[in-house]
């Protein structure tokens, strides 16, 4: 790690991991228009890069059509040791990464340089998945046939990814997508392509085919979304980003009945009954919230108190976010960055706004940083009332922990399960039938039991309801690159 002065190419062992094109067809290539990438703690520029369009789109989607029959002919096993490759030097080259994902999304250095290496266990767990998928073979109805089933890759996809998250989100398609067969095509979001461009750089390098893996950026997401969703040559899109936009590209998918795999926003609860340890509650409030400054789809955006340990719990959780040190993701020590833009800065004022007008007790921050920019105060407020923002399914995106009270465990439920999001629920309870009925009781595809965190390669990521379609990562997560064919052999008696 070096100083925040020194410019960005020249805090990096390899520079040549700093891209400023666009990856199509085993070509770095640029595009007539441009747009810029900027440092959120500081709003100075750090790339331009090619804004590709439509056009560009078909191409990359015609050059990964033509790579798919020799990858999806490759041995799982060729396919696996180039995905275990890249992983290597994801690994090798962590700092860096970490460097250029910290400039141009503002988390801290360490957490970049973690979410760096979960990045790369998504290529490992991938590279092992992909060996393992097989088929069955059915008894018949008739004496003289057999039912068999295999699976197949389902052959060109497209992916389309958010800016908290720019290199997991990354691997999270692109390896269980490589290891199945398939070839894609990705677009990763406007803010943050830098580390997805370096990601890209590195699979190359591993020996990733021309025209298998494709990094389409730009500055328009409109006409690239448009592309992947009505070109009848991608089989299937998985998206990772907002509510909203994953509703616009389920319809236009509909168009080509496109697979989709949506991994969507949330409205996550986080529960604390009487029962928890409650310094651990705290800090799995710390890790829920104010991780990546309260960006994370996984955010615990209403935090539920019982209502006898209201007072203690509200003074340690404010206590322990006066202590969150908040700074350039370069500076030694700090755990929280700035937001992301302007936009995301307002966001969260507005949310403030709406809980304070509505009766909420300011514990501590409420404002922006004296840091200036698009910094802002951890923030604790109790007495959130159910009709503000957050209790109206709007994700805070911003370190704001909002605390409510309930009385009992089936009002707990009830409150958790009021929204129309269904990511995940964080639950602190040492009693374990009560961890039982309440896992079973919330409408999420993941719930966390005495843990702020839930994310993993093994474990099947995704959510119910509003939350999205499909799981990515684990076992399962291999499935959705995959489609189910059925032989019927017959003829089989003498
Ligand atoms: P977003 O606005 O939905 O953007 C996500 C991606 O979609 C970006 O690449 C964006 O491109 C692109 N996009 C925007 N409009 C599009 C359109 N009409 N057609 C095609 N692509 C379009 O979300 P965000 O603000 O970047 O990310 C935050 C959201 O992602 C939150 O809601 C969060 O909960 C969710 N998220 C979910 C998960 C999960 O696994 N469930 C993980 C992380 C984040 P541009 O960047 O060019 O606008």
């Amino acid at each position: 790690m070096t100083s925040t002065a020194t410019p960005l190419p020249e805090r990096l062992r390899d520079r040549d991991l700093l891209r400023d094109a666009a990856f199509v067809n085993g070509q770095w290539i640029g595009a007539a228009s441009t747009f810029e990438v900027r440092d959120p703690a500081t709003g100075d520029p750090l790339a331009v890069l090619p804004s590709l369009g439509a056009e560009d789109a078909r191409q990359a989607i015609a050059q990964a059509k033509a790579a798919l029959p020799a990858w999806r002919a490759l041995s799982a096993l060729e396919r696996s040791r180039i995905l275990r490759h890249w992983a290597d030097l994801v690994r090798e080259n962590a700092d860096d990464l970490a460097t250029i994902l910290t400039s141009e999304q503002g988390k801290p250095w360490g957490e970049a340089r973690g979410e760096v290496v979960y990045s790369a266990q998504f290529l490992d767990w991938f590279a092992e998945e992909g060996r393992r998928v097989d088929g069955s073979v059915i008894p018949s109805h008739t004496p003289d046939a057999r039912i068999i089933v295999i699976k197949q890759p389902i052959g060109v996809a497209a992916g389309i990814t958010p800016w908290n998250l720019p290199a997991a989100m990354i691997t999270r398609k692109a390896a269980p997508a490589l290891a199945a067969g398939c070839t894609i095509v990705m677009k990763p979001a406007e803010q943050t392509p830098l580390t997805a461009l370096a990601l890209t750089r590195l699979a190359e390098r591993a020996g990733v085919p021309a025209g298998v893996l494709n990094m389409v950026t730009s500055g328009d997401a409109v006409p690239i979304g448009a592309e992947f969703t009505g070109n009848p040559t991608v089989r299937k899109l998985s998206f990772t980003g907002s509510t909203e936009v994953g509703k616009i590209l389920m319809q236009q998918a509909a168009a080509n009945i496109q697979k989709l795999s949506l991994e969507l926003g949330g409205n996550s609860p986080f529960i604390v009954f009487d029962d928890a340890d409650i310094a651990q509650a705290v800090e799995g409030v710390v890790s829920a919230k104010f991780r990546n400054a309260g960006q994370i789809c996984t955010g615990a955006n209403r935090v539920l108190v019982q209502r006898g340990i209201l007072e203690e719990f509200s003074a340690a959780l404010r206590a322990r976010a006066e202590r969150v040190r908040v700074g350039n993701g370069f500076e030694q020590g700090v755990e929280m960055g700035p937001l992301i833009d302007q936009a995301g800065l307002e966001k969260v004022e507005r949310h403030v706004a709406d809980l304070v007008d509505q009766g909420g007790r300011v514990l501590t921050g409420a404002r922006r940083s004296p840091l200036g920019h698009t910094f802002y105060e951890p923030t604790v407020i109790a007495d959130v009332g159910t009709g503000t923002l957050p209790w109206q399914d709007e994700e805070t995106f911003g370190p704001v922990a909002s605390l409510t009270p309930f009385d009992d465990e089936d009002e707990a439920i009830e409150m958790a399960n009021a929204t129309e999001y269904g990511l995940v629920a964080y639950v602190y309870t040492h009693d374990v039938g009560r961890v039982w009925r309440v896992s079973e009781g919330i409408e999420t595809g993941m719930v966390a039991i005495n843990s702020g965190r839930v994310s993993n390669e093994q474990a099947p990521f995704g959510g119910w309801k509003q939350s999205g379609l499909g799981r990515e990562g684990s076992s399962y997560g291999i499935d959705d690159w995959l489609e189910l064919k059925y032989i019927n052999l017959a003829g089989l008696s003498r």
